[in-house]
């Protein structure tokens, strides 16, 4: 094994994420977020030995000059000439890449082609792509895909029941997304309770602001809740999930909005804001709720009830529940929509416990159900950007 670092990007229209680690021991030596990007006053706030240091990027602000304020960065540390290879958060590979690749021109125009996929992430990815080719000149670069996991669904799961010619014309389908953390959380939920992954039959709950859930038999994905766009499927901090596809010709017919104005409405103002009318964030509603607030009360609920009816349908797909896991943001810290989702999950065999479900939170794994001999409900922290280092790592012979 090298003592070459990986460099990590998750390129956005208007930011840039990213992190230097050590892809055998998940040691992270510096992570960084440029923000702003195509705006003049953009930034880049650096984080390494405990410090933060913000940065100008006026002379250049975009995806390449926050490359290359990265790069200097890396050389005042005495870094840059550990980086042995750049791995990249893509968001859609369609239905060309189940599996992480080394970027050449083919892979390229393979991720220009799913532009229409993903319209939002998928150019931005591309330009994090050049930028770093461009700047880290020969090293190599490693493509990693948020569908990539899912490629595994089976066609009665990933078929909308539409006219089959969209799909044949248009590759219109369902994708699903989050697959690096699947990937990564369901091996860990397998170490950690000391099972065989290829026997269990696990429901993963990745849950941030953006949220989904995974059933996972043999190691393999075979049905998620997002689909097409990462719109489908559970409540989330401010997208609506699964709705009636009828609300789009009744919000235009009604209000006047148009299509694009009704995406961004289901998209950007939906969910717990939509609902709650007071925030995205589950920790100030969970606040707000504690205080009896009527909106933060019911956001909280039907997020907890969805989730639950959406596990339900999960294990039908994994053929039962061996482990329910959660992971994200929420599923790792929040306590109360845990209990409130294994409460409504008790009649597949989870009895929670109280104590455990409040040990586990802040970065501890945990079990946090009774053991009943049945299924368990398990805390596992996520890490993409680890999952990332190491395919990067293992496909550039580093
Ligand atoms: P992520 O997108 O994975 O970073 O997750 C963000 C979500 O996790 C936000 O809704 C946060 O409010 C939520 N979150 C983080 N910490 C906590 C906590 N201690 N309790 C409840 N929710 C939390």
């Amino acid at each position: 094994m090298s003592d070459k670092l990986i460099l990590v990007l998750n390129c956005g229209s208007s930011s840039l994420k990213g992190a230097v680690l050590d892809s055998a021991s998940g040691e992270v030596l510096l992570s960084c977020l440029a923000e702003k990007l195509n705006l003049s006053d953009a930034f880049i706030t650096f984080k390494i030995n405990g410090e933060k240091e913000q940065v100008s990027l006026a002379a250049q602000p975009n995806h390449t000059g926050a490359v290359g304020a990265l790069l200097a960065e890396l050389q005042k540390h005495g870094l840059d000439s550990r980086i042995g290879a750049v791995g990249h958060r893509v968001v859609s590979g369609g239905e060309a890449y189940s599996e992480s690749v080394l970027i050449d021109e083919q892979v390229l125009a393979a991720v220009e082609k799913c532009i229409p996929l993903a319209p939002l992430h998928n150019p931005a990815n591309l330009l994090g792509i050049r930028a770093a080719q461009d700047i880290f000149k020969g090293l190599p670069n490693v493509a990693v895909f948020d569908t990539a996991f899912h490629q595994t669904m089976p066609a009665h799961a990933y078929t909308y029941a539409i006219p089959r010619r969209f799909y044949r014309d248009f590759s219109l389908r369902r994708y699903g997304f989050h697959g690096t953390s699947y990937r990564f959380v369901a091996d860990e939920a397998a170490r950690f309770l000391g099972k065989d992954k290829n026997s269990l039959r696990m429901v993963i709950a990745h849950l941030g602001n953006g949220a989904s859930v995974a059933a996972i038999k043999n190691g393999e994905s075979q049905d998620t809740s997002m689909g097409l766009t990462p719109l489908e499927g559970l409540v989330m901090g401010t997208r609506s999930g699964d709705l009636d596809p009828s609300v789009f010709s009744f919000l235009a017919d009604n209000t006047g909005l148009g299509i694009q104005e009704i995406t961004d409405l289901l998209n950007k103002q939906s969910g717990l804001l939509g609902i709650s009318e007071l925030s995205n964030d589950c920790r100030t509603i969970e606040e707000e709720a504690a205080k009896g607030h009527e909106g933060a009360l019911l956001a909280l609920e039907i997020f907890a009830y969805r989730l639950a009816k959406y596990v339900a349908s999960m294990a039908v797909a994994a053929g039962g529940l061996d482990a329910l896991v959660f992971t994200g943001g929420i599923g790792e810290n929040s306590a109360l929509v845990r209990a409130k989702v294994v409460g409504y999950c008790e009649f597949l065999g989870l009895k929670l416990n109280e104590e455990k479900n409040l040990a586990a939170r802040f970065g501890n794994a945990g079990v946090i159900t009774e053991d009943t001999g049945g299924a368990v409900a398990v805390v596992i922290p996520t890490n993409e950007e680890l999952m990332i280092a190491q395919d990067t790592a293992r496909l550039s012979g580093l």
